[in-house]
């Protein structure tokens, strides 16, 4: 993270011209009687001689600052306006051509290419940041498949070895085939037992319910609902020996749409790709904490976080069908069952007549040290270069990455190129801007982790904000904002500069369209979600408790329920997808740039942060309020255990205090006082790390945010008062109430004391 170091012109901006000016102005008035005003004329003559002679050295000294108050905002219009759909159209065909897996040659020359044109595009400085990190690969001469055997051990059918390469990418070499990254590599044989998207919902059902026992079993889940490194993780709770995951057309296949590429379903022969990592944030599995440099101490495999023990495999639905359709056992819970057109069965094994036949997995898969890249770009900033806002998204995908990630990387590259054109016009960032390329964040968040952790110290003292660019897109309805509730206020802000990009809404909103789309069900605006993880925000947000968001457009949450999109981190992800189906005139991706483009540009322009407590004191409320809500389900144990929310309540209402004075106080600030604008700025700057404890949750270290942590049970999905809520987790079958109950105790005291601690950084500096 080198800053950069290139020599940059002396100037005296027109706006510290104007300061000293007006620090004059009361001298010029106190002076202005008649015994004066020979003195007076002096100073005015010296003054104007001043302000000529600075403002020839200031013009000719251009480029410049001028982004105090009211300049940067003609240039945030100019910058919104500047990032156009044909241009990351452009991009994204050129950075989806061939396969970039994280570690392969492709990706380099991809990292390399996008530094080259950062550097073009008019960054102060671009570098490639190496890293030496844990992946995972396929045997390329031992590939893997799962068989159905019959009683003689004869393989009687086996699953495919790759999907149907789509038309036009016949000749592409180096398309990795599905596989399951991490996967432990064995050949376990045994009964199948169907066990639905492998909850722990799912498992407790089965296994208090039915009385099924999985031990020994090899189990078949259908991908969706939760991460699936939650699923594999269940597996190995409930002692299976292996894991198949499957994409069933119910979770993979929305109504009324064809199979790519006559459509944008996933086709019968494609499947998921993806890690069954379970790292809880600690990113390369061998340096937990510590960046992967060559230096650093690597622990064995035996002792790495996060890597299951059990093989891994995913099918499409073309072979899960043969798996599936002559199961034995009983007939599940209806809404276990999909959509193929089978009768599905629990298991365990195959129906009378072929009880005989077994399942056997055959998984080679190699863990392996590889070297991996970020891209890492600067623009210093004009006024406090120390003071860093961070535009992230990840390179690496697992083939073509059409969507994931390249829809988003195409925008973060348009987001370069528009701001090296403003730098070109004389604007200069308030603050400094940085603009990563994550590698390897298929295989764990890796890249962005090991940076994180590279720079946690100067991270922690420096960063003001995270805006997370992983895909643009995952459906054609409308936006989808997950943030900090303290950027609530920005977000709404910017998307009401953006147009609309539907068509038929000529004149509307971003902010209109989305809103009469998906209205928060708490009040009259359009919804936005809390964090969760599965991207490379995680390791700022969660770990470092820096101010953190993300935007895309999405689906209809309410009306379609399929899983992510269809063809996610299948062969299908190519540029035709996007260009065909999700948004041929590239213009929903364009207002997802111009969001997060928006978002950036403020944080890193604005003289006061545009950061919102208020918003914060009210989220804390709601989580306050849902998580004793969801205490309250046991009455009686609240009683016996004398367990109170009121500590926690009383801290949210100082914190709702503290949060609401200083917003006061923010109206009344002097902002010509640039100290005092630098002190409020630092309370706001260094609110979302007040809510971090470096001790972490239990259990899960690098999971730092006492408000905000990726579920326990689900990645994908944000969990507020996390501590509180694991505790509280099937607490009625707790084998020990008593403890269960304390610990629901200690870590209401641990947020009530989290919260207090960061309203007290809201109060005044001196009082
Ligand atoms: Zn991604």
């Amino acid at each position: 993270m080198n800053n950069p170091s290139q020599p940059r012109p002396a100037y005296i901006s027109h706006a510290l011209l104007l300061d000293l000016l007006a620090l004059q102005l009361p001298t010029l008035i106190q002076m202005a009687s008649e015994d004066k005003i020979i003195s007076w004329l002096c100073r005015l003559t010296v003054i104007t001689a001043f302000f000529f002679i600075g403002f020839i050295i200031g013009w000719f000294a251009r480029p410049t600052t001028v982004n105090h108050g009211h300049a940067s905002k003609s240039f945030l219009h100019d910058f919104l306006d500047e990032m156009q759909a044909e241009n990351i159209k452009h991009h994204l065909r050129k950075l989806t051509r061939l396969p970039h897996l994280a570690g392969s040659q492709q990706n380099l020359d991809l990292a390399k290419q996008i530094r080259a044109e950062w550097m073009e595009f008019g960054l102060d400085s671009v570098e490639l940041v190496p890293y030496d990190v844990l992946l995972s690969y396929p045997n390329k001469t031992n590939p893997n498949y799962i068989s159905i055997v019959d009683h003689l051990g004869n393989e009687i059918f086996n699953t495919s070895l790759a999907e149907p390469v789509p038309e036009g990418y016949e000749d592409v070499t180096d398309i990795v085939p599905p596989y399951s990254a991490f996967s432990a590599k064995g050949q376990p044989e045994d009964e199948l037992v169907y066990v639905n998207y492998g909850r722990t919902e799912d498992f407790f059902k089965l296994e208090r319910e039915l009385g099924i026992n999985c031990s020994g079993k090899i189990i078949i889940a259908r991908y969706g609902k939760i991460f699936r490194g939650n699923k594999v993780k269940n597996a190995m709770l409930v002692g299976a020996k292996g894991i198949v995951l499957f994409s069933d057309p119910a979770d993979y296949c929305a109504d009324g749409v064809e199979p790519y590429p006559n459509g944008w379903n996933l086709p019968g022969g494609g499947a998921q790709r993806g890690n069954v990592l379970n790292l809880n944030g600690a990113g390369d599995p061998l340096t937990p904490g510590y960046p992967a440099k060559e230096y650093t101490y690597r622990s064995s495999l035996e002792d790495a976080v996060g890597l299951p023990k059990i093989p891994v495999h995913p099918i499409g639905y073309h072979d899960a069908v043969h798996l599936l359709q002559h199961m034995g056992g009983p007939l599940p819970p209806d809404n276990w069952k999909g959509a193929l057109n089978i009768s599905y069965r629990i298991g365990p094994g195959f129906m009378d007549g072929l009880n005989q036949n077994k399942v056997r997995m055959n998984i080679h898969t190699n863990n392996q040290v590889t070297r991996i890249y970020n891209v890492i770009g600067w623009i210093r900033g004009a006024v406090e270069p120390d003071r860093y806002v961070i535009l992230g998204g990840h390179r690496d995908a697992w083939v073509f990455g059409g969507i994931d990630p390249v829809s988003g990387a195409a925008v973060v590259h348009e987001s370069v190129r528009a701001a090296g054109k403003l730098m070109k016009k004389g604007w200069r960032p308030r603050r400094t801007l940085i603009f990563a390329s994550w590698d390897a964040e298929e295989f764990g968040l890796l890249g962005s982790t090991e940076w994180a952790e590279d720079h946690a110290r100067v991270l922690q003292e420096r960063a003001v904000a995270y805006i997370n660019a992983d895909s643009a897109i995952e459906g054609m309805y409308t936006l989808r904002v997950d943030c900090t509730p303290s950027l609530h206020t920005l977000v709404y802000d910017i998307t009401k500069k953006v147009s609309s990009p539907e068509e038929g809404e000529e004149g509307m909103t971003l902010y209109q369209s989305w809103h009469k789309r998906d209205n928060s069900t708490e009040r009259d605006a359009p919804w936005i979600s809390k964090l969760g993880s599965g991207s490379d925000f995680e390791a700022y947000f969660i770990r470092l408790g820096i101010a953190s968001g993300r935007a895309r457009y999405t689906k209809n949450r309410k009306t379609e329920r399929y899983s992510s999109y269809p063809v996610y981190h299948s062969v299908y992800e190519t540029y035709e997808i996007v260009e065909r189906f999700y948004d041929p005139s590239f213009r929903r991706l364009e207002a997802v740039a111009r969001v997060r483009g928006g978002l950036i540009f403020s944080l890193a322009d604005s003289p006061v942060l545009p950061l919102d407590c208020v918003e914060y004191a009210m989220s804390l409320t709601k989580y306050a309020n849902s998580i004793y809500q969801l205490a309250l389900k046991h009455p009686a144990a609240m009683e016996q255990y004398s367990v109170s929310f009121d500590s926690l309540f009383s801290a949210v209402e100082n914190f709702t205090v503290a949060a609401r004075d200083f917003h006061q106080r923010l109206d009344q600030l002097d902002t010509s006082n640039a100290l005092a604008v630098r002190m409020v700025n630092d309370q706001l700057m260094y609110l979302e790390r007040a809510f971090t404890d470096p001790l972490g949750l239990p259990g899960r270290p690098f999971y730092r945010h006492i408000i905000f942590a990726p579920s326990s049970h689900n990645k994908y999905a944000g969990e507020s008062f996390p501590g509180i809520y694991d505790a509280l987790f099937d607490i009625e079958n707790a084998v020990d109430p008593q403890k269960a109950w304390d610990e629901v105790k200690r870590q209401i005291s641990i947020a009530a004391f989290t919260v207090n601690t960061a309203a007290e950084t809201l109060k005044p500096v001196v009082s």
